[in-house]
């Protein structure tokens, strides 16, 4: 029995990694489950998967949970604080899938408590990654990706010898308006922007994906998964979704995973890693038919080299992209600025950063902050 605490339990992520739960209950206990602020959700998840303490981030929606369970003996924390305690009580892996930089404190407390990592917050590594690796290092912890093309890439290397990885492949679908010149950009909708053509998700990935910002992050969280520069990282757009991703090694062989569109696989994989477990969906090549590889518009998706010159320049600036977007995306969201200006807007606070080569885990906050408020006066 593997004893899973998981943060970020009523998201996307979240609740497919509970339909896996559900499918074994031989193989998986839950022993903690944190949220944002939907209380109703984590009640019924609580009384479902019966954990031994729940959290949630916003105080108020904690309170309402801890009525709610009053009848039962699960212990209900609040706040950042209570999310971080959470994710270092009773239990052997901490799947995060929290969205965006709030879940970089809660896995470094796990890393510091020594629980293995399933991650799927990429944010984590954008901003953290270097004091991330720095404590999985000293601690002897392992951190396995969620992240499809992650995943992808980290199957494709299991067995490849050490120092054999030449180039990743980064596919990526192109999102809802791949091939549309910034003049039909200038006008889309939320509701256009959040129509993703293969992935069902949050509405802050889904978002990213359509401005090709969900690649730029996952260039960075390449670079810190596997030890390799932006340079030896190749973004390619596969509008199918089925080659999720791929490695060449060094004499030339390029290995790939493929499968159907489901994070379930990804997820799974990290629950159960080294070992496969059941499937959920067979892929039928006949049915996909044709496989398509095509270079991304870097020029009307400006996020994508923004991205890959934030990680190049380091130090502060990934993590000041990553939070003028967090705040940027939330605006279009609420309808108050329009789809492009989401990376102008990007782009002037990561070149407002003051950086800082040598930095500790408030320096990222304090960039963090100092980002949204760039977003937030500019409008
Ligand atoms: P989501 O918006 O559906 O869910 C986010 C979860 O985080 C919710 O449970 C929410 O309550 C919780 N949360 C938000 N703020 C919190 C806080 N301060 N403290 C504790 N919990 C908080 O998002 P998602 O699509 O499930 O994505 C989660 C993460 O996984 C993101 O980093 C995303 O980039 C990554 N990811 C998602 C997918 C996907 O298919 N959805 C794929 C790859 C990677
Ligand atoms: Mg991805």
């Amino acid at each position: 029995m593997k004893k899973l605490i998981i943060l970020g339990s009523t998201g996307s992520i979240g609740t497919q990694a509970l339909d896996i739960v559900r499918a074994n209950p031989d193989k998986y206990t839950v022993t903690a489950l944190a949220a944002g602020s939907n209380a109703a959700l984590l009640e019924a998840q609580a009384r479902e998967f019966k954990p031994v303490v729940v959290a949630l981030f916003d105080e108020k929606a904690a309170d309402d949970l801890k009525i709610k369970l009053a009848d039962t003996d699960i212990k209900v924390l609040s706040g950042a604080d209570g999310v971080c305690a959470l994710a270092t009580s009773e239990g052997d892996m901490v799947l995060n899938a929290i969205v965006g930089i709030a879940g970089l404190r809660p896995t470094l407390a796990a890393i510091e408590a020594g629980k293995t990592i399933a991650l799927a917050n990429k944010e984590t590594l954008v901003t953290g990654g270097e004091i991330v690796n720095r404590k999985l290092k000293e601690k002897g912890v392992k951190l396995l990706p969620v992240d499809s093309e992650h995943s992808a890439i980290f199957q494709s290397l299991q067995g490849a010898p050490c120092g054999s990885l030449k180039k990743i492949i980064l596919t990526a679908s192109g999102g809802p308006f791949f091939g549309k010149t910034r003049n039909e950009l200038q006008n889309v909708t939320v509701k256009e922007a959040l129509n993703h053509p293969n992935w069902s998700m949050g509405a802050k990935i889904t978002i990213d994906s359509a401005t090709l910002m969900n690649k730029g992050l996952e260039v960075i969280e390449a670079v810190h998964l596997f030890g390799v520069p932006a340079s030896r990282i190749e973004v390619t757009v596969h509008r199918q979704s089925i080659l999720h991703s791929a490695v060449e090694l060094s004499d030339g062989a390029v290995i790939a995973q493929l499968g159907t569109p489901d994070m379930k696989l990804p997820i799974q994989y990290a629950l159960t890693y080294p070992e496969r477990d059941m499937c959920f969906e067979s892929l039928d090549l006949f049915k996909v038919g044709m496989l398509t590889f095509e270079r991304p518009d870097m020029d009307t998706f400006r996020l994508l080299p923004l991205c890959i010159e934030a990680i190049n320049r380091g130090g502060l600036y990934p993590t000041a992209i990553n939070g003028a977007n967090e705040e940027s995306v939330k605006l279009f969201l609420e309808g108050k600025i329009k789809f492009l200006q989401i990376a102008e807007l990007n782009e002037k606070a990561m070149n407002m950063c003051e950086n800082k080569s040598d930095f500790t885990v408030e320096d990222i906050f304090a960039a963090d902050a100092a980002a949204r408020a760039v977003v937030r006066e500019s409008i």
